[in-house]
């Protein structure tokens, strides 16, 4: 089965409210889906999170010239193919003889934004070639896969109030898990504010800090031990983006509450040093913002043999179906219960996931099984 066409279409919301994590402003809701048409009629479909999305589309365009005509099935061999063009190759370097020259280091970001997206879509066609879901390829099974709500984003005017309300919300709309966005106030404020957080919504339920990047090593461990009367699932993305696996074992050694990594990492080979060095205790991989299905189930495989969790980040349509074939470290997805934040994919794909009682329901539609809603997609054409 031969690859005959790959298109990207980028689609924009414009938010009508700006939110803020502590580290940058969300302005829009925006993805790029992405289509690969095979012989025998059948297409994959795969997603792209990232920026820009003009530069990613057409990246993906020119991969999609660069595989046109090969396996559609050997997903293996085009991830590697597309993956190599990053780095020196014999005589590529003036891209002649049929040579593609070595792809430029500032466009790494979308270059492996690119290449998880095709890597996706060709999952997706995998199973509808086989007539399976992905997690049944991947000898999963359908359970119900367990989810928490993220929220508490910053508006302009958000107060530690808002933010025990919102939480408090996703209780009530059946939720047994939430994740707060941390790290947008001061230390004491933000101490403050999960306790509010945990008050709101009770006991029993967890409760996630996702942190954004905000801290430094020593007022992250200040604000590790205020907030650890609270019961904290995890701490995620707690340290600068220029922070590396050293500083995170440091944080590790400072606090009980368990860390979590991963969604800014664009390939493998980083993920493995925050693994190995036993730091982290649960897993972000986003394989819809890079490097795809294939990485995250290679860096899957690597954390539930160090005892890792696997959590992916956003794209629980996706995601979900990975965390099915993980008996031992396949433990839940990321879902938005409101569509204030990232309204699109409730639109392009209406009936993505089946939330029900706190977890989510796969279906045994073939691939990923998503349902395009195709006036949406035209309606939100970036
Ligand atoms: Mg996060």
């Amino acid at each position: 089965m031969k690859i005959t066409a790959v298109r990207a279409h980028p689609l924009s919301i414009r938010l009508e409210h700006e939110l803020w994590t502590a580290q940058e402003a969300l302005k829009d809701s925006s993805l790029i889906l992405v289509e690969v048409e095979a012989g025998e009629g059948l297409t994959g479909y795969g997603i792209i999170h990232g920026s820009p999305l003009k530069s990613i589309a057409e990246w993906v365009t020119r991969f999609g010239d660069i595989i046109r005509g090969d396996d559609a099935l050997a997903h293996e061999i085009i991830w590697n193919k597309l993956f190599s063009l990053t780095t020196p190759r014999p005589r590529a370097m003036f891209g002649t003889g049929g040579l593609v020259a070595p792809l430029p280091r500032s466009a790494r970001p979308q270059v492996m934004a690119a290449i998880g997206g095709i890597d996706i879509a060709l999952w997706d066609l995998k199973g509808k070639a086989a007539r399976m879901p992905v997690y049944k390829l991947l000898g999963g099974e359908r359970r119900p896969i367990f989810t928490y709500s993220t929220g508490g984003y910053y508006p302009r005017d958000a107060t530690i109030e808002s933010a025990a309300r919102e939480m408090a919300g996703f209780v009530a709309k059946g939720y047994r898990a939430v994740k707060l966005k941390t790290g947008g106030f001061s230390v004491e404020d933000e101490i403050e504010r999960v306790a509010a957080v945990r008050e709101a919504i009770g006991r029993d339920i967890l409760l996630m800090l996702d942190m954004n990047a905000a801290y430094g090593l020593n007022d992250c461990i200040r604000f590790a031990h205020g907030v650890e009367p609270y019961n904290i699932t995890w701490l995620e993305e707690p340290l600068h983006w220029y922070l590396q696996p050293n500083d995170y074992v440091q944080l590790a050694g400072a606090t009980r509450i368990p860390l979590s990594h991963g969604e800014r990492e664009i390939h493998r080979f980083t993920v493995r040093d925050f693994i190995e060095c036993g730091a982290i205790k649960y897993l972000q991989f986003d394989s819809t913002r890079a490097a795809g299905f294939t990485e995250s189930l290679r860096v899957a495989q690597l954390a539930e043999q160090h005892g890792v969790f696997v959590v992916p980040h956003h794209s629980p349509e996706i995601h979900a179906h990975l965390v099915a074939a993980l008996p031992e470290v396949g433990y839940c997805v990321e879902s938005h219960a409101s569509d204030t934040r990232d309204p699109l994919p409730h639109q392009i794909f209406p009936e993505r996931v089946i939330f029900r009682d706190g977890y989510i329901h796969l279906t045994d539609k073939p691939g990923f099984g998503l349902d395009i809603d195709w006036k949406s997609v035209e309606r939100h054409r970036a």
